[in-house]
């Protein structure tokens, strides 16, 4: 069984798992918060290894990845666990799952996934979505080590709610991230995922600086951080810290789990966009399509139609040679 990477052993027997802010202390034979990692007689270990919940080609606009390698398709595995209890959580079958009690998995060694990424021809490689891939930390890393000697692309889709040591372990292994950032405040994310804002923010500035491809997907839940100046501030934020072409995702909420809040007005999703778009080059819309807003990509200089999407199928008429738009060649998509 594989071991734990990320922990210490207190004085007193315990271990504290070191892997996300949580860190948990743990007595024999205890989980952690994301009920998959556990002591067993001192040392730790993810239940949750090779387990694979769903395993899917996908389109890569699905994770989302907008601006990577745009209308690709991407091997897409998850397990189940999460270190967060996001009350509005969208896949809380897989995510809330206990290991004791979820057996709707299939086996899968890293080398297996492998040879099923290279089955398809159009296959770019894989990501590491469904569930929190943080809490199967292990699982991932072998994964991405294996891909990236095979030539293959990876991409993680997390909420950031990660420590910085296996952060930086695993950038060289990772080509793209989308991290969900939930709200602007700690009270929000307290309240309602059980987590802490800072630690996010983090990760996201760790990721850029690192010099990863980065999107932000914000889902807007009425009422609890639909405020315009604390949006306002948080574009400000990513604009700061990750830069003007940062991709973000405003996803509209439906009711899910234990909230039970009214679905997303749109037109509050449409303000949010105006915000948005002050600040920053490339704003979508996800969960919901509006007329002529936050679909498609254009150039932010010119105005050229360089992608246009319709569901998950993508043309690019404006994409020139190296991710450029055709018509004044700015530089619009840095992996195509
Ligand atoms: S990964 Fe799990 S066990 Fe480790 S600190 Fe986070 S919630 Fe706790």
């Amino acid at each position: 069984m594989t071991q734990s990477q990320f922990f210490k052993t207190n004085e007193d027997g315990t271990l504290s798992c070191l892997l996300c802010p949580h860190e948990c202390t743990l007595h024999n034979d205890q989980r952690g918060n994301c009920g998959v990692r556990i002591n067993r007689n001192g040392d730790l270990y993810p239940d949750n290894y090779g387990k694979v919940s769903a395993l899917h080609f996908d389109p890569i606009e699905k994770k989302p990845l907008y601006h990577f390698f745009p209308g690709s398709q991407i091997l897409s595995v998850g397990t189940f666990g999460c270190n967060l209890r996001c009350r509005f959580c969208q896949n809380y079958e897989i995510s809330q799952a206990k290991a004791e009690s979820f057996h709707r998995v299939s086996q899968y060694l890293p080398d297996e996934l492998i040879q099923m990424a290279k089955s398809r021809r159009d296959n770019i490689g894989i990501s590491f979505t469904y569930n929190e891939p943080t809490v199967w930390y292990e699982y991932m890393y072998d994964i991405a080590r294996l891909s990236k000697q095979n030539n293959f692309y990876t991409a993680m889709v997390t909420n950031g709610f990660i420590n910085k040591a296996p952060l930086e372990k695993l950038l060289p292994y990772m080509d793209a991230f989308n991290v969900d950032l939930k709200a602007f405040t700690e009270d929000f994310y307290r309240k309602y995922t059980s987590s802490r804002l800072d630690p996010v923010l983090e990760s996201i500035a760790r990721i850029r600086k690192a010099g990863k491809h980065l999107e932000i997907t914000n889902l807007i839940i009425p009422g609890l951080n639909d405020d315009k100046k604390i949006f306002e501030k948080m574009i400000r934020w990513i604009l700061n810290q990750t830069g003007k072409d940062t991709v973000l995702h405003l996803s509209r909420y439906f009711p899910m789990y234990k909230m039970t809040i009214r679905s997303t007005p749109v037109d509050t999703l449409e303000k949010l966009y105006h915000i948005a778009r002050k600040y920053l080059n490339y704003v979508f819309f996800g969960n919901v399509g509006i007329d002529g807003m936050g679909k498609n990509t254009l150039c932010p200089d010119c105005g050229n139609i360089i992608i246009i999407r319709e569901g998950y199928h993508t043309s690019k008429p404006g994409l020139g040679a190296g991710g450029t738009c055709s018509r004044c060649q700015k530089k619009i998509i840095h992996f195509c």
